[in-house]
């Protein structure tokens, strides 16, 4: 008996290897919710699924259902993407982004607009010059963080919700166990770090800017970085993990931070 098919568009977000030749995708759908498939004979050299099921790129699939994985039965390629596996600066800057979709999305579980905006940041990340790929992923965790419920607080406290003023030195305390930004009443009842209150400024601009807006502002290699920083320890405190991608990231020299 023929098994139930479903099509979907999707953006590739991981692949594991399986067995001789075959590949595990993990896909957002256009929902929001993830997908699991395998794409069988996808490592061997001549198979069709290869070009057309890439890290980062947007298909149109064709599944069957399966009794654990669905398996996807064929693909059609909408958007490469190239650009973002040609050179390895945008190759690691873009990772965090696949990797934070793969960490914070569930099969069944839609989140409207997750889909829309990850396909952009891709796209003008791939079309970008190297030296704002950076930014574009910034902007890109920032807003999926406030798509699935946890937005950081970054003008007001997060903690009695008055206006937060940076302390002489530029800087501001910063929980991410309490959501954000600490006013300097509050901070001594809490457990707070701190962040350079321009990081909080940069960190307003990319969620409330466009993509090409982001791109456009020309941001420093430096200044992004300090935002990626706060985004991973807000991961850990809200997604409950490290991403990898970005601790790569940070320490391959890729870029210069100076
Ligand atoms: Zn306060």
């Amino acid at each position: 008996m023929a098994r139930p098919t479903y099509s979907a568009r999707v953006i590739v977000v991981h692949k594991t290897k399986l067995g001789e030749s075959d590949l595990i995708l993990t896909m957002l759908a256009e929902d929001g919710s993830q997908l699991r498939a395998v794409a069988k004979g996808a490592r061997k050299p001549r198979s069709s699924f290869a070009s057309r099921l890439e890290l980062f790129s947007v298909a149109d699939v064709l599944c069957a259902k399966g009794r654990s994985l669905d398996v996807v039965s064929e693909a059609r390629l909408v958007e490469s993407n190239a650009g973002l596996r040609g050179d390895i600066e945008k190759t690691a800057a873009a990772a965090p982004i696949t990797e934070l979709v793969e960490r914070t999305t569930q099969p069944d579980l839609a989140c409207p607009n997750l889909f829309a905006m990850t396909s952009t940041a891709l796209t003008t990340m791939s079309e970008s010059d190297v030296p704002y790929a950076p930014s574009i992923a910034a902007g890109h965790l920032l807003k999926a963080f406030a798509m699935t419920g946890v937005r950081p607080m970054l003008a007001t406290c997060a903690a009695c919700g008055n206006p937060v003023m940076p302390l002489n030195d530029g800087s501001l305390a910063f929980s991410p166990r309490e959501g954000g930004v600490i006013c300097s009443h509050c901070r001594s009842h809490t457990e707070a770090g701190y962040i350079d209150a321009r990081t909080a400024e940069w960190s307003n601009f990319l969620l409330r800017s466009t993509f090409s807006d982001i791109e456009e502002a020309r941001m420093g290699v430096r200044e992004a970085f300090s935002v990626l920083d706060l985004c991973q320890r807000w991961c850990i405190e809200h997604v409950g993990c490290k991403l990898r991608s970005l601790s790569f990231l940070f320490t391959s020299g890729l870029y210069e931070t100076n």
